[in-house]
């Protein structure tokens, strides 16, 4: 049993400020199985101590197509994702680089599964990397967990350190966002002559794309993320006739919103705003954060449906890793932040702290600052421009999870420290 999931970069026409913009797309499918309870823990700074003591997650990538300096592209953005999962199961990603048609950059066929015994919720579809991780143990063996397909006819910059050409996209950026929609980041919805759905795509939606695993029957079934949709009077889709009009109404009504717990709360207690033009875009509307809500330089820009050319993002912003953590995944923020800051040479200690925190680079710091839960700044300020330990006192901060921006000739990091 398996659900699959789709989703994508689609190149479009959309002009952004003076460059040419990709519309990212992603659509899904999964499979049945069992279920188990709801168990939201709000208290995020709780779940992280906890989960220290799990295991970072891992990925296992079949290249076709790849040179070996495009695999190590590839492998950078897996393992930023992997800083900041846990999982006991590796996640089995099959990635090609063909020429596709159309001029997508990339698409992403998310494995599924249903009603497996550690499923939060039941008649919904569980990415498979998330329900193994959830299980503990692998349900799809023999299936990959993500097909992703990235089109060989585009300009890509390969390079994982650097300045993206204006003529190129970058593609770490890209592999990171196709990824994101293969851990869950994924809507079913369709809106069909006006009716809208949830669970109702089908293979021929993305002909002649296929999969390497079966495609089910979805059985008009929402996936995990759909679980969180609110309109702006926070009805919740999943509440809603299906299919409908009044759904296709909604999934078109410009004011979508994902009610998760943690997200909302890293979004400064307003539920992130997702993208839901008026006119439905298979692939690209619902499954993705809301463009103008989360720009270019926004920390969470990874997941919007547009990016450009000469565009790196690298980073998983608070409120994508938030959403993650409302579908289920168990995040590692602590090793993460040690893991993506000493790939860099920028050392933090300790990441959990009653107080003191140190941080040294064999380079400038320039600024750093220190962000609650709430997306508020805390702490800001300039770093002494010289190779030497900086020194924070966060003893005054209430304890908590604080995400730190850094910013550095090197360029920027963030991260999570804890205080006690
Ligand atoms: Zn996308």
């Amino acid at each position: 049993m398996h659900y699959l999931h789709l989703s994508e970069r689609w190149i479009s026409n959309y002009l952004k400020i003076d460059n040419v913009s990709i519309k990212l797309f992603t659509i899904p499918l999964f499979w049945p199985q069992r279920k188990a309870m709801k168990h939201f823990c709000i208290c995020l700074f709780a779940t992280l101590l906890a989960r220290q003591l799990s295991a970072q997650a891992s990925f296992q990538i079949t290249y076709t197509g790849f040179t070996a300096t495009q695999q190590a592209a590839f492998d950078l953005a897996a393992q930023r994702w992997a800083a900041i999962l846990q999982s006991a199961v590796p996640i089995k990603v099959n990635a090609l680089l063909v020429p596709l048609p159309s001029g997508p950059l990339g698409i992403c066929f998310p494995n599924g599964r249903k009603e497996f015994a550690a499923a939060p919720f039941s008649g919904t579809w569980y990415p498979t990397a998330l329900a193994n991780a959830l299980s503990g143990e692998e349900l799809n063996a023999g299936e990959y967990d993500m097909d992703i397909y990235f089109n060989s006819t585009q300009s890509w910059f390969w390079d994982t350190a650097g300045t993206v050409p204006s003529h190129q996209y970058d593609f770490v950026s890209v592999a990171m966002h196709e990824i994101g929609h293969g851990l869950g980041f994924v809507s079913l919805a369709k809106v069909s002559n006006g009716e809208g759905s949830l669970g109702l795509l089908s293979p021929d939606d993305f002909a002649p794309l296929t999969t390497s695993f079966p495609w089910p029957d979805l059985d008009s079934l929402p996936s995990v993320y759909d679980r969180f949709l609110v309109d702006q009077n926070g009805i919740h889709l999943i509440e809603l006739t299906n299919p409908s009009v009044f759904l296709g109404q909604q999934l078109t009504s410009n004011e979508l919103y994902f009610a998760g717990p943690q997200a909302t709360a890293a979004n400064g207690n307003s539920a992130p705003r997702l993208y839901a033009p008026n006119t439905f875009s298979l692939g690209s509307s619902i499954t993705h954060l809301n463009e103008s809500t989360y720009p270019a330089g926004h920390p969470d820009e990874l997941m919007t449906p547009f990016v450009s050319k000469g565009k790196k993002v690298h980073n998983i912003g608070p409120v994508t890793r938030a959403m993650l953590a409302d579908l289920g995944w168990k995040l590692n923020p602590l090793q993460g932040i040690q893991a993506e800051l000493t790939n860099h040479r920028l050392a933090v200690f300790p990441t959990l702290t009653h107080g003191p925190l140190w941080l040294h680079a064999p380079y400038r710091l320039n600024k750093l600052m220190l962000v609650n839960v709430q997306g508020q700044i805390v702490l800001k300020q300039p770093a002494p421009r010289q190779e030497e330990p900086l020194f924070l006192d966060l003893s005054a901060l209430p304890a908590g999870c604080y995400l730190l921006v850094v910013r550095g000739d090197g360029g920027q990091w963030t991260g999570r420290v804890a205080k006690q």
